[in-house]
Formats: C-alpha cells, sequence, structure tokens
C-alpha cells in the first residue's frame, strides 16, 4: 500500500477523480461527473469543467473512502462516456411475419395478448372503440365488441403525457379493460356477452395525469380478477364476470392531524402481474415526486390481509428515483423485477436493468443498455428500442441478440410471440 493522492493509505479505487476533486473540505458541496470508462459500468469523477471536456487529461488515484464519500455528498451532474454493452451472439431466428389487417377494421390503437389461447391469439382496439379478435393464423378476425371510449374533457396534460387508451386482455380473453392512460376513467367488459360492461373503473382525478391508468388482469383458481386504481392511493381487485368488490376495506376516519392506520401516501401508477399471477409490482410515486417501484403477493391479499397493498408483509419498496417513473419495469419469471433506469433522478438516469428479487426486495444485479419497452419469457429480456428489438440476458447482463427495425408492443405467453400492429400489418416474431 502507499500514499494515494488524496493522502491517504490505502488501494487505490476503481475509479479516479480529476485533480479539482481531491482536496476539497467536507463541508463543501461539490458537484461531479461520471466518466464512462467503457469497461463495464466503471466511471471515474470529474468536476464540472473536466466532466464537461468528457474525458480526464490527468487523471489522479483516490482510495474507495473518497469516492464514496464525494458519490454520497455531492451533486451528480450526469454521466460522459459510454458503458461497456457485454456480446455475447446466439443463433435466432430473426424472420418477422407480416398479416395484414383489412382496412374495414380501422386503425387499431392498441393490442393485448389473449395469453392462454391455443396459439396465437390477440385482441386490438380500434379508435372507435371496437375490440376484435384476431387469429393471424387461420387468417381469422371476429368483431366482438364496442366499446364506450370514455373523454375526460377536464383533463390537463402533464408533461409529454397526453391520454392514451389502453387495451387490456384477461388472460383467458373472455374480458378486456379499456382505460385511459394519464386519465381516470376505464371501463371492463365481458367479450362472451357482446361487451357488455361489468365494471365502470374511476380512479380519481388526484394527479392521475402522472401515471398510466392502474390496471391488470391476474388469475386466483383459475379464475380472472382485475386489479384497479380506484383512488391515488388505493388499489382494489374485483371479479370481472360480476364486478363484486374482492377486497372491501374501510380506512377509519379520525380527526384531521392524525394519520389513520394503514394510510397509504402514494400515488399508485403503472401495474404488472407476474406470469404465475404471484406477485404484483406497482410503478408510482411518492411525494416530492420520487418515484418509487413497490411489489406484493396477490394471494395473501386475497386471503386475508385486505391490507396488503398499502403495507402487508410482502410489500417492498424497491428504490427511489427524484422525479422518475413509468420507465420499463417487467418481470422476469415470477421472483424478479426488471426495473428501468440506472440513477438517482430523471436528469442522470443512464439507460439499463436493476435487477431486484421480488421476495426479499434486494436488488440482485445492474446492467447498462436496454431501454425501452421490457418483455420477458424468464430466461432472455427483450428491449424494444427505437432502432429495433434488442435480446438480453437478464442476469449476466450480455446482449444476445439484435433484430433491426422490429419494435414490438406486447408479448403474448402462450406462442412466445411478440407483435405489433403498425400501418394495418401484425407483425410477429417468435423467440
Ligand atoms: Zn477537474
Ligand atoms: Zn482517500
Amino acid at each position: 500500500m502507499r500514499t494515494l493522492d488524496c493522502g491517504h493509505v490505502a488501494l487505490a479505487a476503481t475509479s479516479r477523480f480529476c485533480p479539482h476533486l481531491v482536496d476539497v473540505p467536507e463541508d463543501n458541496e461539490v458537484a461531479y461527473h461520471r466518466l464512462l470508462t467503457g469497461h463495464g459500468m466503471e466511471f471515474d469523477l470529474a468536476c464540472g469543467e473536466c466532466g464537461a471536456a468528457g474525458r480526464l487529461s490527468s487523471p489522479v488515484e483516490v482510495c474507495a473512502g473518497c469516492v464514496d464519500r464525494l458519490i454520497e455528498d455531492g451533486d451528480l451532474l450526469g454521466w460522459r462516456g459510454e458503458p461497456e454493452i457485454l456480446e455475447r451472439p446466439e443463433p435466432f431466428d430473426p424472420t418477422v411475419s407480416g398479416w395484414s389487417l383489412p382496412p374495414a377494421l380501422g386503425e387499431v390503437i392498441d393490442l393485448a395478448a389473449i395469453d392462454d389461447a391455443d396459439g396465437s391469439r390477440w385482441l386490438a382496439l380500434t379508435a372507435d372503440g371496437t375490440i376484435a379478435a384476431l387469429d393471424p393464423d387461420g387468417d381469422e378476425i371476429t368483431v366482438l365488441a364496442t366499446v364506450e371510449l370514455v373523454d375526460e374533457p377536464e383533463h390537463q396534460p402533464w408533461g409529454n403525457h397526453p391520454l392514451r387508451r389502453r387495451l387490456h386482455a384477461s388472460p383467458c380473453g373472455r374480458f378486456a379493460a379499456v382505460v385511459n392512460d394519464y386519465g381516470r376513467y376505464g371501463r371492463v367488459v365481458d367479450l362472451g356477452r357482446g361487451g357488455v360492461v361489468t365494471l365502470a373503473l374511476d380512479g380519481g382525478n388526484y394527479h392521475s395525469n402522472t401515471v398510466p391508468f392502474s390496471l391488470t388482469f391476474a388469475v386466483v383458481d383459475d379464475r380472472p380478477v382485475v386489479v384497479h386504481r380506484t383512488r391515488w392511493n388505493r388499489l382494489d381487485v374485483s371479479d370481472p364476470a360480476t364486478g363484486e368488490l374482492l377486497t372491501a376495506r374501510e380506512i377509519e376516519k379520525t380527526s384531521e392531524q392524525e394519520r389513520p392506520p394503514h394510510h397509504l401516501d402514494y400515488f399508485h401508477g403503472r401495474l404488472l402481474c407476474s406470469p404465475g399471477s404471484r406477485t404484483l409490482a406497482d410503478d408510482g410515486w411518492i411525494w416530492h415526486p420520487v418515484g418509487e417501484p413497490a411489489v406484493w403477493q396477490l394471494r395473501p391479499w386475497l386471503d386475508g390481509n385486505v391490507w396488503e397493498s398499502e403495507d402487508g408483509p410482502t410489500r417492498q419498496r424497491l428504490c427511489y428515483r427524484d422525479y422518475y417513473w413509468d420507465g420499463p419495469l417487467c418481470f422476469v419469471g415470477d421472483d424478479l423485477l426488471a426495473v428501468g433506469g440506472i440513477g438517482d433522478n430523471d436528469e442522470t438516469m443512464l439507460p439499463g436493468v436493476r435487477l431486484f428479487d421480488v421476495a426479499s426486495g434486494r436488488e440482485l444485479t445492474s446492467f447498462a443498455g436496454p431501454a425501452g419497452a421490457w418483455f420477458s419469457d424468464g430466461r432472455r429480456l427483450y428491449s424494444a428500442q427505437h432502432d429495433g428489438l434488442h435480446i438480453w440476458d437478464p442476469l449476466t447482463g450480455h446482449r444476445t441478440g439484435t433484430l433491426p427495425g422490429f419494435t414490438p408492443t406486447c408479448r403474448h405467453r402462450g406462442s412466445g410471440e411478440l407483435a405489433a400492429v403498425t400501418d394495418g400489418v401484425l407483425h410477429r416474431w417468435r423467440a
């Protein structure tokens, strides 16, 4: 061991400093850049001026303690340079099939998979509210229902999030939900009964324009259930066949100043259900605002603890990011959740994966690269990015393939296909 440039007798840390970051007094807040070195996620640290240049002209070696102190106390201005993306190419069939939809169907605005179907069957929502079943291998389209699309004349868009119609399908395909992402309202309909509305959804108007409408279908004892937002800080489970509420509970009324038991200070966001319906993930946020993805188990919620989604023992809060939520999010099997974005706030977020164990809430690994919308078959992570599809090993972080020009919006659990409708054509690729 020797005396490093920071003055400490220690081993040199992997990260180096620009000379201007050495000898900064402890009580002095310092702004810095992270300069990725191109070796994995390794980075050096530079002051504002050196960081703007993009590289360290005269790096100095410092100890791990000095690196930790700067990261802890300093103000991260941003990342520079590129992380290393590990490549481990694996063979795959790049054929993307195309099946033209009849123009009479109208403009398809969303697609959802009928996961339990034999083979490749999908639901499409058109701009006028028609829901049609698509059977591309049987070359058949069946119009099932026309759903009233609820308008929200009072809606105020937040940031770059206009109101967006969104289609969800129960895995069996019998039920669908059409909701207003970044809005307040939606409908659950029974497609087996011509699209009769079984549940009128109202998520409340308290900051509902900041999140996609919280809703996911799940399966409990072979029966579909629908999990949905009923207030900014409340989720419920209902029977999509009857609209019956399965999670009835009342928050006790207390005095104005006092927080009643089970009060949850959390704006529910986009919901995901794990493939086996074991775990739910919620991409919501807390004041002021801080994104805080959370997970909990579905079964205990329905089997006794109606407060499981508020403060149940299986609820885990995974991480905190200032001004950042509604990024990529995807279950990898029932036990792992891939959370998009490496960093602490929206301005310094590096595209990539943080992989969490949902039972313990522990972060297992992280790696840079994947962006866009994510899908997984439990073995691979698929990222649909502006330039096409990228295939990743979520445990090692290796990219195993790319499929340029194909940007799916949806995955079919039964057939293993990824798909999108673009310009009236259903494009499919089988992993
Ligand atoms: Zn400097
Ligand atoms: Zn030191």
